[in-house]
């Protein structure tokens, strides 16, 4: 089995850094490796869309024939900020998205003064370090959508089917646990 890390742009080292530390705790024989082409998407069980700038991430996906090849082998995907918006069935921009988690995202939806910040969320009952950078958060959501985590009354992170988007980055505080939630969604395993 294989988990991917989408390499077109943003914060694609973080992303595998911390997987492949998830995979070391969980001692599960799963491979990691950094796709960039179709062929390589086609071959993974699980998709991971990093941080970045959306459009751009999107533009390429399209290009590429990514975005088709996700939806029609229906790969779990798992996004962060960028990745969230790519996720979406709608956001407040004519881009291209996947539209796998029937919701509306709002792109950096915190406001000028909050760029870039750090705080404290709650997300399956527990702390964790939030990390928002120019952040998008979700105005309504879909019948099929489950919302994890909140934060200021704005929904910061859910998960749909084996779908799951952040609006805040994982991947830079070290703490593996929602890869480690969506790599046992993705693959259907135990720890
Ligand atoms: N604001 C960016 C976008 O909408 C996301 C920022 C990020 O991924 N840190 O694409």
């Amino acid at each position: 089995m294989k988990i991917g890390i989408l390499n077109l742009q943003g914060d694609v080292s973080e992303h595998y850094e911390i997987t492949e530390k998830a995979l070391e705790d969980m001692n599960i024989e799963v491979n990691i490796c950094k796709v960039k082409t179709r062929e390589e998407v086609s071959k993974c069980d699980g998709i991971i869309i990093s941080g970045g700038e959306s459009t751009v991430i999107g533009k390429l996906m399209e290009q590429t024939g990514i975005m088709k090849v996700i939806v029609d082998q229906n790969i779990p995907v798992m996004g962060t900020c960028a990745g969230m918006v790519l996720l979406a069935k709608k956001t407040d921009y004519e881009q291209p998205l996947l539209g796998l988690i029937d919701m509306k995202v709002k792109r950096n939806a915190f406001g000028r003064q909050k760029v870039s910040f750090e705080d404290e969320i709650e997300i399956f009952g527990e702390k964790f370090k939030g990390v928002f950078i120019r952040a998008p958060y979700i105005e309504k959501v879909g019948e099929n959508v489950d919302i994890l985590s909140k934060y200021n009354e704005k929904i910061i992170a859910v998960k749909s089917g084996k779908n799951i988007a952040t609006a805040f980055h994982p991947e830079l505080t070290g703490d593996t646990r929602i890869h480690k939630y969506f790599i046992k969604e993705a693959l259907n395993c135990a720890e």
